[in-house]
């Protein structure tokens, strides 16, 4: 089905059960010009601009990336892609993309190297830890940390600097891998959450 994801981001909801099993849908985005047959090489990968996780294959001609095609088998979307997933791509060959770190120097943004930049970042949390103590750092994270990896924040958080200010993505709550929608995460979610990412999210239940 053709749909312009830039016009209806949303698409049409689709009434499916809890246990119902979506039909596949391969949503396909490729450069202007360019078809299926065009390309070099697939290669499977996963989007990870949410914690939704979509399964895709990124398509590559001349080693750049030139589009990606959802993936019909993956549990997580089968096959559908949100428009972050189909067009994200596209910054990977902007012209202006930020390929260096900036630090601020008098006012104004200037191009660093990778250790001055951390380097920067260690000194001035040092800096606010002495100051100002524990509370004054805080954590927002993204939503596509495994579970090992929200343990260790966690730890570094609150058990290491003191601080109980961490937020994390919003939708790591609300629909979180493993497993596809209607199975484990439909069933332990409260309804709120269910009913917010039927409303709201861009894959799930879309036909
Ligand atoms: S829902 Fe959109 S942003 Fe999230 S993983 Fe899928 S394509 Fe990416």
């Amino acid at each position: 089905m053709a749909v312009d994801r830039v016009a209806a981001p949303w698409g049409e909801r689709t009434a499916l059960g809890q246990e119902a099993v979506w039909p596949v849908r391969v949503d396909l985005q490729l450069e202007e010009g360019l078809g299926e047959g065009d390309v070099d090489r697939w290669i499977q990968s996963a989007c990870v601009l949410c914690s939704h996780g979509c399964g895709l294959d990124i398509a590559v001609k001349d080693d750049r990336i030139v589009g990606v095609r959802g993936r019909a088998q993956d549990r997580v979307n089968r096959g559908r892609l949100g428009p972050k997933g189909l067009f994200g791509w596209q910054a990977n060959n902007a012209a202006d993309r930020l390929v260096q770190p900036l630090i601020r120097r008098d006012g104004e943004l200037v191009e660093t190297d990778w250790d001055t930049a951390l380097g920067t970042v260690v000194e001035r949390s040092r800096q606010l830890l002495a100051e100002q103590g524990p509370l004054a750092m805080a954590f927002y994270t993204t939503g596509q940390l495994f579970l090992e990896e929200y343990y260790t924040l966690g730890v570094i958080g609150m058990a290491g600097i003191g601080t109980p200010h961490g937020r994390q993505h919003p939708a790591v709550h609300g629909h979180r891998r493993p497993g596809p929608e209607g199975e484990l995460r439909q069933r332990r979610r409260p309804r709120l959450l269910r009913r917010h990412q039927r409303l709201r999210h861009p894959v799930p239940g879309r036909p």
